[in-house]
């Protein structure tokens, strides 16, 4: 098993559950909900799409279409698979491996861009000018990005963050940066605990579990690593979380 490198043990633990970050139906459609009315057949994008937890509910929640799009092949399999059980065809659905920082769609392509979990891989602010010109004027973003909730997080949380993610802001600063990104402020929407443990840390350490009685020492390091980020939301509670921003682009 040393022929296992690290990213192929994070694949086989992310395929094995529901969603691959926070989130749950709730809360799309909690986020969903703050945006205006949107045309009959809205034309959406779900960059860094994973197994497609929001596309599918973005389906159900419009008449529209889902272009959906990861850079990693075995989720975009899973997706397709299930868009098959589901009975999901062409024209509602459309796959596309792609990179998400090099995007080659149309400029103003789509009335609605939905990621969760993902932006935060180009950062924030980043990932609002990049994807900006995709949307047609007017039209809207929601995304999920980690989020401080505290000015004054325990010594464990800033040490853990300062080292994973430098640049997470607060909902003050995030809402600052969408400004600067040419974006006006629909709303927030803060991820519950729920939201957390339902559909990602409770089967993430039921997977772990599992993965350490296959793979053994092989994975120590990488499931070790897991563990620590759940524990460290264990025991922060409050001190972060995932939050929804939905924006409107400015002209
Ligand atoms: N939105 C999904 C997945 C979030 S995990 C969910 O909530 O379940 C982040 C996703 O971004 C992963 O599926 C990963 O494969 C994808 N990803 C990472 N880098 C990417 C890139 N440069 N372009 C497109 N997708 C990327």
């Amino acid at each position: 098993m040393s022929d296992l490198d690290p990213f192929k043990i994070f694949l086989d633990l992310q395929l094995g559950l529901p969603r691959n970050g926070p989130g749950s139906r709730a809360a799309t459609e909690a986020a969903f909900v703050m945006l205006p009315p949107l045309p009959d057949k809205p034309e959406i994008a779900d960059l860094g799409c994973g197994q497609g937890a929001s596309a599918f509910d973005l389906l159900r929640l419009t008449n529209g279409r889902v272009t959906a799009v990861d850079l990693f092949e075995p989720f975009l399999e899973k997706l397709g698979e299930r868009a098959e059980e589901e009975g999901i065809g062409e024209d509602r659905l459309t796959v596309t491996r792609g990179d998400m920082e090099a995007l080659s769609f149309e400029e103003a392509a789509f009335d609605l861009i939905w990621s969760e979990g993902a932006i935060y891989l180009l950062g924030f602010e980043h990932g609002l000018e990049a994807w900006r010109n995709f949307l047609k004027p007017g039209g809207f973003i929601a995304v999920s990005e980690c989020t401080w909730l505290t000015a004054t997080p325990s010594d464990e949380a800033r040490a853990f963050w300062e080292a994973a993610y430098p640049t997470m802001g607060t909902i003050a600063s995030n809402c600052e940066a969408a400004v600067r990104a040419g974006f006006e402020i629909i709303g927030t929407h803060v991820l519950n605990e729920d939201d957390w443990w339902a559909e990602y840390y409770t089967p993430m350490r039921a997977r772990i579990a599992e993965m350490r009685a296959t793979y053994g020492e092989a994975a120590e390091e990488v499931l070790a690593n897991e563990e620590a980020e759940i524990a460290l939301f264990e025991n922060n509670p409050g001190q972060y979380s995932y939050v929804f921003y939905v924006l409107r682009r400015k002209g």
